[in-house]
């Protein structure tokens, strides 16, 4: 890993550079470019404006590892109304909430309760909930509520990281019930004795959690594949396994964030592959922030432009 990389992703959990990057006016500036606003309206008119491109959504507040529970009761409120929106706009958008934002390091049976109200309404209105993966400490309770979600609806949906050596055994567990898996990369600072170091071991294994999630026996009813990347040579290596092995389309959908590839997700879109972006808002933007920027160091070049006018 770059030491930038690793100095980024260090910075995004720093309280006294959060407090002075969010007040910096070109650092607010070069945020749009990965993300609408801060408020749910625009989110939803950025939904709205992929719409006739074929391109569905996920909705996503930003904003983790709560301070009181009070905060988690306002974000359940908040993704309680986003749902409800969502149905009034006859838009095709899903949410993904964190664990943390529902109150996880609080209290574990509220983020249950917080989750439970979540899957009920989007159960209710044929919508969906997707759970993110946060860092490696909480995989086993982020995959322990999924399991308990999953067994009252199979509209919802875990994230699962590439780079973690765990992530082969995760995935096999969930296999024979139905589930419907995100894998990502992984976005977050992991010591190598819990994550693969190099980049090429992370793609090699991505190839393989996605190729082992589209057998014939990972079929079962309620299952589903999120393969989100922005890594096009990967994902065209997917197409042409799906195509290859005819894979029912219900099976899959690319995913990619709002802002990241934009030429791709239309090209992508107008050659029918079924693609959802997720699109991040909220005040809470910096430690998010930061770990796209350490995605993509290069992007440390577009801050500076902008910083320059
Ligand atoms: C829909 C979705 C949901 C996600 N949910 C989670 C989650 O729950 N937990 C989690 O840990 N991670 C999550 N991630 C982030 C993920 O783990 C990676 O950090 C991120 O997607 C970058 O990896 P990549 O697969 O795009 O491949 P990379 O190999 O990192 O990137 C491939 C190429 O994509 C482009 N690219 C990638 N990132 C950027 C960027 N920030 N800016 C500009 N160009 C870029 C570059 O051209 C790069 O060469 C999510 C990603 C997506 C798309």
């Amino acid at each position: 890993m770059s030491l930038l990389r690793k100095a980024l992703l260090a910075g995004s959990t720093n309280p006294w550079l959060r407090e002075r990057a969010t007040n910096t006016a070109f650092v607010r500036r070069s945020v749009a470019r990965f993300m609408p606003g801060e408020q749910i309206d625009d989110a939803l008119r950025a939904a709205a404006a992929l719409k006739p491109q074929g391109i569905t959504t996920i909705l996503t507040k930003l904003g983790e590892n709560l301070t009181g529970v009070d905060e988690a009761e306002q974000v359940t409120r908040h993704y309680l109304d986003v749902l409800d929106r969502v149905e009034a706009s006859g838009l095709d958008a899903h949410i993904s909430i964190k664990p943390t934002q529902l109150g996880l390091d609080l209290d574990r049976a509220l983020c249950e309760r917080n989750l439970d109200r979540l899957i009920e309404r989007a159960d209710a209105l044929g919508n969906f909930v997707w759970i993110d993966m946060e860092s490696s400490p909480y995989v086993d309770r982020t995959l322990e509520l999924y399991r308990r979600s999953r067994a009252k609806t199979a509209r919802v949906g875990i994230a699962l990281q590439a780079y973690l050596y765990r992530t082969e055994k995760d995935v096999e567990s969930l296999v024979p019930l139905g589930a419907a898996i995100r894998i990502v990369k992984g976005a977050y600072l992991e010591p190598s004795d819990v994550a693969f170091p190099k980049k090429a071991d992370v793609d090699a294994n991505y190839f393989k959690l996605c190729t082992r999630l589209l057998a014939p026996d990972a079929g079962k009813p309620g299952a589903l594949l999120h393969i989100a990347t922005h890594d096009i040579p990967l994902a065209d290596r997917l197409a042409a396994y799906i195509h290859d092995h005819r894979v029912p389309a219900s099976a899959y959908e690319f995913a990619m964030l709002y802002g990241i590839q934009r030429g791709q997700q239309v090209r992508l879109a107008g050659e029918g592959r079924r693609l959802r972006v997720l699109i991040s808002y909220g005040e809470y933007w910096f430690p998010w922030y930061m770990r796209r920027l350490a995605e993509r160091p290069a992007n440390m070049w577009f801050v500076v432009r902008t910083m320059f006018g």
